[in-house]
């Protein structure tokens, strides 16, 4: 009776807060307002249509736009340039609902966490007043191009290269794996503008994709993410008004440096949603699947596996709302975000691959979302940088700066 009351509780508590291990503190009355619209937006307007995206490898523009009627992208853009000025929890709320539900299509965080950022950080007012309200809307999507076919965790080795010629700049070079790439109407594109400069010869423009002389490669096939467009793009003497370009020649390498937490730690926020999920599914499963004259779940090896599962998953959890709590402070370091991406997307991995064991032959099947969410899961560990510049980041960290 008392355990029944106490789960009850419990349950009430993680509701309240979208969240099922603990209370969380971090969201108002009108968080809990928005994460419902939010959530009736995925149920209804994504959910269904998932699997027709993966089969066509991209999510439609109209779909774009509905999500910005209702107020899912760049929730956190000033009213301004045509947002509601929301604080960064907006953001986290999207995300959480997206990947609670295996909505793993949408590139909405690209755009909102990972494009917008930059330009409103560091756009001039007309390139903002130009690009945001759009973005905001769905209009304009928008994508972030850094890595190359020769550069990805070394970005300052970067080669596509922008030369000022009167009022523009001309670009030419290439980009791989960009995500949004097939649908972008923008590309915040990393250039070389001083070329013997390492990292301060580093710069961001804003790249029309409309431009003549670029061009877009084939939507490239992945082993997960089937709905999320990945590209190769190609410039060819594109010429870009040179006001857009953000902040100053060469401090391209330190915004990316600076913006590279947010991105971080929204992974961490995709990656630790994905592992609560990741073991209600499978809570869920393991009680009705029978064998042996019981469930799976009788097994003590399952009930074993998923508790030191989730007692993981809640330390990741109590871990990432405090980055959170420290970014909306404005004090989460860059060697912080290192951390809870690298603990955060390795658990990720864990808890998908151990959870889908408990599915046996089903978990192995794509209409199960537990085999989805184990493809999907892998990237996490590579994009936004390795695990292993994680632990670069953080191992400069531990020895001063001198490792
Ligand atoms: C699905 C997907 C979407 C992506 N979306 C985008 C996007 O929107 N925009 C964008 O710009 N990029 C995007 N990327 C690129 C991604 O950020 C890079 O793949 C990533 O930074 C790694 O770069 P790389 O692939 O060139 O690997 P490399 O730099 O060649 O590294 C390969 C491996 O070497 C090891 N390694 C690298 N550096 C070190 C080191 N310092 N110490 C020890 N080991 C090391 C790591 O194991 C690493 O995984 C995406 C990638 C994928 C797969």
């Amino acid at each position: 009776m008392l355990a029944q009351r106490q789960e009850n509780a419990m349950t009430e508590q993680g509701s309240n807060s979208g969240d099922f291990s603990i209370p969380r503190d971090l969201f108002t009355p009108e968080h809990d307002l928005y994460r419902a619209t939010v959530r009736r937006f995925v149920e209804n307007e994504l959910v269904p249509h998932h699997d027709a995206w993966e089969k066509a490898g991209f999510v439609p523009r109209e779909v774009w736009r509905k999500a910005g009627e209702v107020g899912l992208l760049c929730p956190s853009i000033p009213e301004e340039y045509g947002g509601f000025g929301g604080d960064w929890l907006y953001n986290v709320i999207v995300i959480e609902e997206l990947w609670r539900h295996g909505m793993s299509g949408p590139g909405f965080m690209i755009h909102s966490d990972l494009c917008a950022p930059y330009i409103l950080a560091w756009g001039s007012e007309e390139v903002k007043q130009r690009y945001l309200p759009k973005m905001v809307t769905g209009e304009v999507i928008g994508a972030l191009g850094m890595t190359e076919p020769g550069a990805g965790s070394d970005l300052k080795a970067i080669r596509t290269r922008a030369v000022r010629d009167g009022d523009d700049y001309v670009i030419d070079g290439q980009k791989v794996y960009i995500s949004n790439g097939q649908t972008c109407d923008i590309v915040v594109t990393a250039c070389k503008t001083d070329p013997a400069g390492g990292a301060r010869g580093v710069s961001l423009i804003v790249v029309p994709t409309e431009t003549p002389g670029f061009e877009r490669g084939r939507n490239l096939e992945k082993i997960g993410l089937k709905a999320q467009d990945t590209s190769e793009l190609f410039f060819e003497g594109v010429r870009v008004p040179a006001g857009n370009l953000l902040g100053g020649e060469g401090r391209g390498f330190a915004m990316m440096m600076t913006k590279l937490a947010q991105e971080r730690l929204a992974q961490a926020v995709r990656s630790v949603v994905v592992c609560e999920q990741a073991i209600r599914w499978t809570v869920d499963y393991t009680r009705e699947r029978k064998a042996f004259g019981g469930t799976i779940a009788d097994f003590q090896n399952t009930q074993f596996v998923l508790a030191g599962l989730a007692a993981e998953t809640m330390s990741a959890r109590i871990f990432t709302d405090w980055c959170v709590r420290r970014f909306l402070d404005g004090e989460l370091t860059a060697v912080e975000a290192a951390k809870v991406k690298l603990i955060v997307t390795d658990l990720h991995c864990k808890v998908v691959d151990q959870c889908l064991q408990f599915f046996g032959g089903y978990g192995y099947m794509t209409e199960y979302p537990i085999g989805r969410a184990y493809v999907d899961a892998r990237v996490t560990r590579i994009a936004g940088g390795a695990a292993e510049v994680m632990k670069q980041i953080i191992g400069r960290d531990l020895f001063g700066g001198e490792a």
